[in-house]
């Protein structure tokens, strides 16, 4: 079933467990899409929000696999270039070129650059001295072996999707 099919009965967003986090909620999303307004929903951060759980998916009494709808919106926002400033989608990015540098991630590399990119140079810095006191993060990042077969396959398989 395609969107054009919803009624808006909002069974998705009911469902939805981050519904409430999210900027423009699941059903709202189809409403704008329906409208042809898809611009508004490609700038949000919804479609970052989503952690792809398909509840809204198994919900929908059309059948329509909105769980999806959010994949193809985060891969249309980016080749858009509309896709939020400073939103989930530079962390994403950020977590996935850490683990191509270094076989796994490394949280503190990929938090400290998410924070440089936004400026706030000391936002969760208490959080991050407590978690390393506490040795649930390490200074410094460890390589895994075969790292480099990890890190060719992940820069592959996102030239092919274009993320
Ligand atoms: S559950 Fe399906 S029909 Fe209902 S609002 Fe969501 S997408 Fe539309
Ligand atoms: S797949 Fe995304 S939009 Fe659907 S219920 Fe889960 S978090 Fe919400």
């Amino acid at each position: 079933m395609t969107v054009s099919e919803c009624y808006q009965c909002c069974r998705c967003t009911n469902g939805c467990p981050v519904a409430s986090d999210m900027e423009i909620v699941p059903h709202r999303v189809m409403g704008y899409i329906l409208k042809g307004e898809r611009e508004k929903v490609l700038s949000s951060t919804s479609p970052w929000r989503c952690l792809q759980c398909a509840t809204c998916s198994i919900r929908c009494p059309n059948g329509i696999d909105i769980a999806h709808v959010f994949e193809i919106l985060r891969r249309l926002a980016i080749e858009s270039g509309l896709a939020a400033k400073g939103g989930t989608w530079c962390f994403d990015d950020l977590i996935i070129k850490s683990v191509a540098r270094h076989g796994r991630l490394s949280e503190l590399e990929a938090v400290t650059r998410y924070r440089l990119s936004n400026r706030e140079f000391l936002k969760d810095a208490a959080m991050g001295i407590d978690m390393l006191k506490r040795g649930r993060i390490g200074l410094t990042s460890h390589n895994v072996r075969g790292r480099k077969t990890l890190g060719a396959i992940i820069r592959e398989i996102r030239e092919r999707t274009g993320t």
